[in-house]
């Protein structure tokens, strides 16, 4: 280990995915964190993908966008709304990335004339990039989430990396499993045999859980906890009970009910040092609380058959933020643009909303039927946000129906358009082309000059701002004089002036009508909303009133 006196804490699922690994280790940065610990958290992908960035955001949820571009898993907006830490490549790996790595440097001679061999070259290499991590980060604690759970083969390279630390410093590695506790309705009793067998898929390659996080739609008995800690040999006060709670931001607050952070650092013989989460507790129950709804339609394309939480995460804590910063609480509805397109009478249902989000996409398909929610939001005056395509949509409407130019279009949608008020930058096209389309598009934080006595100006009471991207496709600057003549404002530009960032329309003409062509929403806290989003809401609840 580089660093002999850092910690490293290793999150690994057990039993089944989907039960909050990601918040789980989010809310185990926190809690040392609020202890006076620099912590960093980093996720490890299984796939072979290089990165999130080429993945159906339906099939695998949201893209996170780091400062410096990186197009990460979703649990990287977890762990920053948790820590306020911002994210960067370092943070991030994937079975991909380390193949690539690792065949790079057989290329390049490195390895001396040696066999490259999955073992130990491919744990190695794991491990030089958690160590990296930790180095970016200078943090005393690194919390490495596993995705997948045990027992999947993919996982085992990762597992032994941790193994082959752990072996090395055993004292300063631990490893956290997050299991899962069944109660079948027909027994009405919590089962822990599926987390039993996660123990023993541990086992099988060498390793023993320091801690079990038993998740279960309710605590965890006390004859449970003893059943699990007898497994794997462990004191009571290492499994922690970790029930459906009201809010995710609740988490961390249970896990200190638990005594878990003053466990944790004494089994990795830290000193105990007070903790600090005050602001965060006094959020967590404040959201219990709040009553008046604030209603928000989001007109999106990424619909899985149930949910689309994961695929929408950050949008919709950023709405909870500023939502909740206003004594409000959010309640979302899912519209699938297409159907507009279908049924135009439908859009009269926007009626019933306090405003409208046209979240980011890319293709095609639905961006009809979002022009015309567009166009509906604008003409009845209900409050529109635009994020990114949304922005680019804001501005395709204003072209058809302000400026009358029935055939504008972005070139990504109709490459033929006769008045392509978005296209792209010169040195996409190229790109587009050759079909390079992994990381090359405008990625990462771009500054920004807004305009004085605008919206947005007024929103972020600031006019230089720094923001996130993820596109390749701009306002074209043809067009921009048009549209400004027609009374459509670019309050925001690039420094060079090159670059539309953000479009509104002024105060006087419409409640909120705004898009970025950045995505805010990686930039939320719930202790420090997003400016904007906070505009957007204050103007859906006027309209309420
Ligand atoms: N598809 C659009 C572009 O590439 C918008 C991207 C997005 O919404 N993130 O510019």
């Amino acid at each position: 280990m580089k660093n002999k006196g850092t910690k490293y804490i290793f999150v690994v699922g057990g039993v089944m995915s989907s039960v909050g690994k990601g918040i789980a280790a989010a809310s185990i940065g926190k809690i040392l964190q609020s202890r006076g610990y620099v912590v960093a958290n980093m996720k490890a992908d299984m796939y072979v993908n290089i990165d999130a960035g080429t993945i159906r955001p339906a099939e695998h949820g949201e893209v996170f966008v780091g400062e410096d571009g990186i197009e990460a898993d979703q649990d990287l907006g977890n762990y920053e709304r948790f820590t306020d830490q911002v994210s960067t490549r370092e943070d991030y790996i994937t079975t991909g990335q380390i193949y690539a790595e690792v065949i790079r440097r057989e290329r390049n001679l490195e390895y001396g004339g040696e066999d490259v061999e999955v073992y130990p070259d491919i744990p190695k290499e794991i491990i030089r990039r958690i160590e990296a991590c930790q180095e970016k980060n200078k943090s005393d604690i690194t919390i490495i989430e596993y995705g997948g759970t045990v027992g999947e083969y993919q996982l085992l390279p990762f597992l032994e990396a941790a193994r082959m630390m752990k072996s090395k410093n055993p004292e300063n590695v631990l490893f956290v499993l997050i299991s899962y506790l069944p109660t079948p309705s027909l027994l009405g009793e919590q089962k822990s045999k599926p987390t039993q067998r996660a123990i023993n898929d541990l086992h099988s390659v060498g390793l023993n859980p320091d801690f079990v996080i038993c998740r279960a739609d309710r605590p965890a008995s006390p004859d449970i906890k003893q059943t699990i800690s007898n497994v794997c040999s462990l004191p009571i006060e290492r499994i922690i009970s970790a029930p459906d709670v009201y809010s995710i931001y609740d988490v961390p607050v249970n896990f200190e009910k638990e005594n878990f952070g003053t466990t944790v650092l004494e089994t990795l013989g830290l000193p105990p040092k007070s903790k600090d989460m005050a602001d965060w507790r006094t959020l967590a129950d404040k959201i219990k609380n709040i009553k008046k709804e604030v209603n928000i339609a989001i007109v999106g394309k990424y619909f899985n058959f149930k949910s689309c939480k994961d695929t929408y995460i950050s949008v919709i804590e950023s709405i909870n933020h500023s939502a909740w910063g206003e004594g409000l609480k959010p309640k979302i509805t899912w519209i699938d643009s297409e159907k507009y397109e279908t049924d135009e009478g439908a859009l009269s249902e926007l009626d019933q909303f306090d405003g409208v989000i046209v979240p980011g996409g890319f293709g095609k398909r639905g961006t009809e039927g979002m022009i015309l929610a567009a166009n509906y939001a604008r003409e009845k005056k209900i409050p529109y946000f635009g994020l990114c395509l949304g922005m680019q949509i804001l501005t395709i409407s204003y072209a058809r129906n302000i400026l009358g130019l029935k055939g504008a279009n972005s070139t990504e949608m109709d490459p033929e358009s006769p008045d392509p008020v978005i296209n792209t930058m010169a040195d996409q096209v190229a790109k587009i082309q050759n079909k390079n389309y992994g990381a090359t598009m405008r990625l990462g934080a771009y500054p920004a000059n807004l305009k004085k006595g605008s919206v947005a100006e007024g929103a972020y009471k600031i006019d230089k701002i720094s923001e996130r991207h993820r596109h390749r496709y701009e306002v074209n600057p043809k067009y921009v004089k048009k549209l400004e003549e027609a009374g459509l404002v670019f309050s925001g530009e690039s420094p060079d002036g090159v670059l539309m960032e953000i479009a509104e329309l002024p105060k006087t003409t419409h409640p909120f009508y705004l898009g970025t062509q950045f995505h805010p929403e990686f930039k939320s806290r719930p202790l420090a909303p997003h400016p904007l989003f906070t505009a957007f809401i204050q103007a859906c609840e006027e309209k309420g009133k």
